[in-house]
């Protein structure tokens, strides 16, 4: 067949996750925790699946979880979507990023990206015969170039992308990041995809903003959560979305033809799990303790850096100690140091290298202390 996706090549993350363990290295390079799930969820998931709840949910999800989820953002954005129309479970954010994109996106139609990006987005715009519309953010902390932003706005700006907290570099939208950006819309029909599946990971009592929280971009924004990464538990794959009403009402359209429903279990287990808030209001300190390890462990070496804001990841820069490709700085370090890490320049439409590598901190401080210990010898 001719391809939709001929630019598409294997994903960063796995590459780098497979050489890790054929050289076996410590992966620091695909986002996901090196650690098990609380043993509560666990056994909440097992019981469940030994009780029968083994048969199709709902489309739209199972009415416990949409309810606490709701109950959820009422806690932590102060605002109580309608949990029967304004709620879908999906099978990770990644699902809920393709339905929102497909739900809104026509041919011709520009959606605006701000890179460097996570690598599903430019995919689901394609596929829909949408045009993204880079916007690079600042080189320095990552933050969002707002002139640049008004500028490619234009008559054909369908959607904006966002992401915060951001992967790949932890930047965290502000207040005023937020205003922004609703100021910026306000006159037009430009919808919003919001990517927040690091709500709750932000450090040093950053709060985070979400978008559908804002009075006057809730009703065309659609948050795109994800339990895996608030949990602990990526490999579950099952996150969220949340819109107004008529959004809901496209997205769940494209949703049911994209994989049905969620599974069953989980969806029984998380929302018994999520009753107990501090379960979920617990996880910014405990992801602080990380980010705090590895950024004191990287000032011993001679990379340098701004720490996260928030996200499980820390980008580094090396362009002081070499000029070689990051692509290629990842794999020596992976097969010489055995730490691998994630080359920025993935993330750039235009693969842009400035000799930036992300590492994910979400691992054991044990295996933190190693490999920061290995990285001592980057010279
Ligand atoms: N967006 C970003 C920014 C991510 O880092 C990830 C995690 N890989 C996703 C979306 C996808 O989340 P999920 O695994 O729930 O599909
Ligand atoms: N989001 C993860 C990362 O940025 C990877 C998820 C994936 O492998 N698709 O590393």
């Amino acid at each position: 067949p001719v391809s939709k996706l001929p630019h598409i090549g294997t994903t960063i993350f796995t590459i780098m996750s497979k050489m890790a363990t054929d050289e076996g290295a410590i992966n620091l390079s695909q986002g996901f925790p090196g650690f098990g799930a609380d043993p509560v969820l666990l056994e909440l998931v097992a019981n469940y699946t030994k009780n029968g709840f083994n048969q199709y949910s709902p489309m739209s999800g199972i009415p416990g979880l949409r309810a606490v989820l709701a109950e959820k953002t009422k806690i932590t954005q102060g605002y109580l979507p309608n949990s029967e129309d304004e709620v879908t479970i999906v099978s990770g954010a990644t699902e809920a990023i393709f339905c929102a994109v497909t739900a809104i996106i026509e041919e011709g139609d520009e959606v605006i990206v701000l890179e460097p990006a996570y690598d599903s987005y430019e995919p689901a715009i394609t596929l829909n015969k949408g045009i993204p519309i880079y916007v690079p953010l600042n080189p320095f902390d990552f933050s969002v170039d707002w002139d640049k932003v008004k500028d490619a706005i234009g008559p054909k700006t369908k959607a904006i992308m966002t992401n915060s907290p951001h992967n790949p570099s932890g930047y965290v939208w502000t207040k005023e990041d937020v205003d922004t950006l609703a100021e910026l819309v306000q006159e037009t029909r430009i919808y919003i995809i919001s990517d927040e599946v690091y709500e709750h990971i932000t450090f040093d009592n950053r709060p985070h903003f979400s978008l559908g929280a804002h009075q006057d971009l809730r009703d065309r924004t659609f948050v795109c959560g994800s339990f895996g990464k608030t949990f602990h538990v990526t490999g579950w794959k099952i996150g969220y979305c949340i819109a107004p009403k008529p959004l809901t009402l496209e997205f769940r359209r494209i949703h049911q033809y994209v994989t049905f429903s969620t599974v069953t279990p989980i969806q029984f287990a998380l929302a018994e799990y999520l009753e107990v808030p501090d379960r979920y209001l617990s996880i910014p300190a405990f992801y602080e303790r990380k980010r705090n390890v590895f950024a004191e462990g990287l000032k011993q070496t001679e990379l340098e850096f701004v720490p996260s804001q928030g996200s499980f990841f820390q980008v580094a820069r090396y362009g002081h100690l070499s000029k070689i490709s990051d692509r290629l700085l990842a794999e020596r370090m992976t097969k010489e140091l055995k730490v691998a890490c994630i080359p920025v320049s993935v993330f750039y439409s235009t693969k842009k290298d400035d000799h930036l590598i992300r590492f994910c901190f979400a691992k054991e401080e044990s295996e933190l202390q190693e490999a920061l210990e290995r990285l001592k010898n980057l010279q």
